[in-house]
């Protein structure tokens, strides 16, 4: 079996920003999956929330960068409400989502991509998260 070392040392620009956004200790995840079993969005996620953890863990911060996940998650708090390890992955995917617009300049996503009429049963946290992710 093969060691993965779990290091601090590994921190990158990008990841030592998306922990002072976050404010999140990610070496308080043991891996459980419980985030992941709850997430609302994980059948569209290309990397599940602890998968996410484990890879800002190791310091592989570029697949994270180029995941759809980040942009799926709709920051409903469901991960960080059933950690038993107090860890808000919500504010970790936040702190990617700015870090990728603090360095690209932009946000994956275009005021022209709203709709323009929105579903009326959509829940009002979706809007709301959904506007943190387009251009300002
Ligand atoms: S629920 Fe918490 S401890 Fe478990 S994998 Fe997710 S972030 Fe880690
Ligand atoms: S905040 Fe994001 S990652 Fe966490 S459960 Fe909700 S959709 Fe999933």
């Amino acid at each position: 079996m093969t060691r993965i070392k779990v290091s601090p040392n590994n921190k990158t620009k990008e990841l030592n920003q998306i922990l002072e956004i976050s404010g999140e200790n990610i070496l308080n995840c043991m891996q459980c999956g419980k985030c992941s079993a709850s997430c609302p969005i994980g059948s569209d996620m290309d990397i599940l929330p602890h998968q996410v953890v484990r890879l800002l863990q190791i310091g592989s911060i570029e697949k994270i960068l180029n995941s759809s996940s980040i942009w799926n998650c709709a920051s409903c708090f469901t991960c960080g409400a059933r950690c038993p390890r107090n860890v808000d992955i919500s504010k970790l995917m936040e702190g990617i989502r700015l870090t990728i617009i603090r360095k690209k300049g932009k946000s994956e996503l275009k005021v022209d991509d709203i709709p323009m009429k929105i579903d009326e049963k959509i829940p009002q946290q979706a809007i709301v998260s959904g506007f943190r992710k387009y251009n300002k």
